[in-house]
């Protein structure tokens, strides 16, 4: 197949990041790179997508690995893996054979592996600039999920499928296959639902996921990792407080000691990210959208500076709503120099081990294998909106009968997104500006 052929079947299958922010894949088949890394790391804490779809799956993934090594021109593939994952490791070199172009990178087991910068540094010894992306020194790096649909999409499927790992105050946790669309609390119910009342849903993760305000919400191409926290957990009544309370905690509790700093994986890339200095800078009444503020702009959210603090504040939610308010004033980042790593990098790293136990989750550090049973939906609400770029427009109406892989949402002419497909055949019986409704017949 050539190089054109491969992007316009990844483009058509409404391929995004499946582990991150949904960029659309098919965007950066086209950069010219030279070597891929497949970003294998299981960054967050608990979660267990990549490790069992290695395992299961490991020759479609190489067949994805090889398509955007032959869309960029990287003449390198590298699979970065955790170490301790020998199984997978086998099953990955086993799916590579003797192609010289491929190989396998062990990874050690801290936090934040799987953050692109230092995953980049790992496996290359590249620093990734400020405010960089890794294409600046010749990588580009694909979620292993996202290599999946890239081989599915070669065989003609579309994604309408997710994988997700269910974990935490749950009965049985486990990593299932579910339809797009489908509910996080039918997720959850696969996993036996929570064992409390009224649970703190964390959708991405102890570390970077987001507190879930609506169980109802469907599934999208992103979802990857549901952890359920009884409501007086200290991480659920940690991610709960309002803005203010962290802001006001921080400022009369903070004493400049420079730990969150210290541990800061970003900053000990040698990038301009001072969590302590924005505390400062918030103490001393400074806007949170004033230049001063701007470090604020290269934080990766990753949150390993509140693990760092030893008064157990939130520098990280403070780092990362600055950002997001720099970022809504258009305020531009004015850092991008080429760095040199802290020479005490790999002395600060964060064992995740130590990360799990400080978080008190070691008693939901279990297991989740990947389940074969495909659960039966009767409905599923396909979000227009999965991906970075402009919404889809619904192509279908009330009434219209679809099989599961008919296109109902079209990106716009010469806009960046991905289509969105019909995840299982039915009825179309609702249709916004947001979403689509399906339900079986
Ligand atoms: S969340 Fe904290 S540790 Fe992570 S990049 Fe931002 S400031 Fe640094
Ligand atoms: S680690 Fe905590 S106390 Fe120390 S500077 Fe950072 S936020 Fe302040």
């Amino acid at each position: 197949m050539d190089k054109a052929t491969i992007v316009s079947q990844v483009k058509a299958a409404g391929i995004v990041g499946a582990g991150g922010a949904g960029f659309p894949t098919h965007v950066k088949m086209t950069a010219d790179a030279e070597v891929i890394i497949a970003n294998g790391a299981e960054c967050e804490p608990l979660t267990h997508v990549d490790k069992e779809l290695i395992l299961t799956q490991s020759p479609l993934i190489v067949a994805g690995l090889k398509a955007v090594m032959q869309t960029t021109g990287a003449k390198r593939g590298v699979i970065g893996i955790k170490g301790k994952y020998t199984q997978a490791i086998a099953a990955i070199r086993a799916a590579m054979g003797n192609d010289p172009s491929l190989s396998v990178a062990e990874l050690g087991n801290f936090y934040p592996a799987g953050d692109e910068h230092i995953l980049v540094y790992d496996v290359l010894g590249r620093v990734v600039p400020e405010g960089g992306l890794p294409i600046m020194v010749g990588a580009v790096v694909q979620n292993i999920e996202t290599l999946l649909n890239i081989g599915r999409a070669l065989q003609g499927q579309p994604v309408t499928e997710k994988y997700i790992t269910v974990v935490g105050d749950v009965p049985q946790p486990v990593t299932v296959k579910v339809p797009i669309g489908v509910s996080l609390r039918q997720v959850i119910e696969l996993a036996g639902g929570s064992r409390t009342a009224n649970p703190t849903v964390l959708n991405g993760g102890a570390m970077m996921g987001s507190v879930v305000e609506n169980l109802d919400a469907p599934v999208t191409k992103t979802t990857k990792l549901l952890l359920v926290l009884p409501f007086e957990h200290q991480l659920s009544v940690k991610r709960r407080r309002t803005r203010k309370d962290i802001d006001m905690h921080a400022i009369a509790a903070c004493d400049q000691c420079y730990m969150c700093t210290d541990y800061c994986p970003r900053h000990a890339q040698g990038h301009a990210i001072q969590p302590h200095k924005l505390i400062l800078l918030l103490a001393s009444g400074v806007a949170v959208t004033d230049a001063q503020m701007a470090g604020a702009l290269l934080c990766c959210e990753c949150r390993t500076c509140n693990y760092a603090c030893p008064v157990h504040l939130s520098p990280g939610d403070i780092a990362l709503t600055i950002k997001r308010d720099l970022v809504k004033a258009r305020v531009k980042n004015p850092y991008n120099r080429q760095t040199e790593p802290d020479p005490y990098r790999d002395y600060r790293r964060v064992p995740m081990n130590r990360l799990i136990s400080r978080l008190d989750l070691a008693k939901f550090d279990v297991p989740a294998p990947l389940t074969d049973a495909v659960p039966q939906f009767s409905r599923v609400t396909l979000n227009l909106r999965q991906h970075i770029g402009a919404p889809c427009q619904p192509i279908v109406k009330v009434g219209d009968r679809v099989a599961a892989g008919d296109v109902v949402g079209q990106v716009p002419d010469n806009s960046l997104g991905a289509p969105v497909h019909a995840s299982v055949a039915g009825v179309v019986t609702a249709v916004t500006a947001e979403t689509v409704v399906i339900e079986k017949e």
